[in-house]
């Protein structure tokens, strides 16, 4: 690729829209504005991304100082959300920055609903997105690692140390690119980049929840037993997950101990379900739960089934928002159900 192709170089929109060298000017307007947030003593610290192992990788990056504003990345493969990590800077005095796209936002709001983020202690700056790409779909493709990656005319451009691959970019998005409504995040304090141009999201038909209905209670019961058996109770999932954010989780404690440290499939049904009903009707519908499981079980087949029950039996049209009522967060004597 000789320098011609690098991961920030150059954004197609997944409705096509071409934007070359887009991404690395985004990269530079926000170094400049995060260096003079911290120079002008805004936030104490910011957190973007900075360049992973590899590269269809990106890391966290905490920057504290104005000169460490120029190892921050923007570019395609930016997946992780941030917001989590805002959890461990609560105790401390003084507002934090934090680079938000539209899912991230969400996720935002829900540490702010939850009273778990201060949002007067947060400094949100926006940018639109024009969707990133799901690296482990690409890594389970290929058996050598990339050594640069890109996106150009469309096509993922890939270099492995034995020639360059291309692949049509839209089929190794994450799934929730498909499904944005809007890329550019709204109500936030700061804006980066230009605004992205939306494409034709598509509708949350709930396909993959109907796809299990159909197996049937027998074969409802087969699919999950085999896909928790090979759960490694890593509890990523959980960790990463914003709507997740008690101090101490039920299922750690020792006393009483609700989730035994046996690794049987009863167990895990006992993990997944709970955790599951915890997240039911405040789950922001990021998908960063299934995006970090290391053994890819599906995890938002389960969250959407739940979804779907409450925009059905609530009529809640968006219950991924986190501003939109919460039935299950709800108490009314008026309740019809009430005993
Ligand atoms: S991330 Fe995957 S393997 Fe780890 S606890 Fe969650 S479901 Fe299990
Ligand atoms: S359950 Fe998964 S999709 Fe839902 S908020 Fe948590 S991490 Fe996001």
């Amino acid at each position: 690729m000789g320098g011609e192709l690098r991961a920030q170089d150059a954004a197609v929109g997944v409705g096509g829209q071409a934007g070359t060298g887009a991404m690395s000017a985004v990269g530079h307007e926000l170094a400049e504005k995060v260096g003079g947030l911290l120079a002008g003593g805004e936030v104490r610290m910011f957190l973007g991304y900075g360049a992973g192992r590899t590269a269809l990788r990106v890391r966290p990056r905490h920057v504290l100082r104005p000169e460490g504003a120029a190892g921050l990345v923007w570019n395609e493969f930016c997946a992780p959300s941030l917001a989590k990590y805002l959890l461990d800077e609560q105790e401390e005095e003084g507002r934090v920055g934090v680079l938000v796209k539209t899912c991230d936002l969400r996720a935002m709001k829900r540490l702010v609903a939850d009273r778990r983020v201060d949002r007067g202690r947060v400094l949100l700056v926006g940018v639109g997105c024009a969707g990133v790409v799901d690296a482990g779909k690409v890594e389970a493709l290929l058996v050598e690692p990339v050594v640069e990656a890109g996106v150009q005319d469309g096509k993922l451009v890939l270099q492995t140390r034995s020639g360059v691959r291309e692949l049509p970019r839209e089929e190794y998005l994450l799934e929730r690119c498909l499904h944005c409504e809007d890329p550019n995040p709204r109500e936030v304090d700061l804006l980066v980049g230009p605004e992205v141009a939306p494409w034709a999201a598509r509708p949350r038909d709930y396909a993959e929840v109907a796809e299990v209905t159909a197996m049937g209670a027998a074969g409802r019961a087969a699919y999950w037993d085999r896909q928790f058996a090979r759960c490694l109770r890593c509890f990523a999932c959980r960790n990463v997950c914003p709507a997740c954010s008690c101090r101490e989780c039920s299922l750690e404690v020792w006393e009483p101990m609700w989730l035994p440290r046996e690794v049987s499939v009863s167990e895990q049904y006992m993990f997944h379900f709970t955790r599951a009903f915890h997240v039911a009707g405040r789950c922001v519908d990021c998908g960063e739960c299934e995006r970090v499981c290391p053994v890819s079980i599906p995890l938002m087949k389960l969250n959407r089934a739940l979804q779907k029950e409450i925009q059905e039996l609530f009529g809640v049209e968006r219950p991924w928002e986190p501003e939109e009522k919460e039935p299950l967060a709800m108490y009314t004597p008026d309740d019809p159900d009430f005993h």
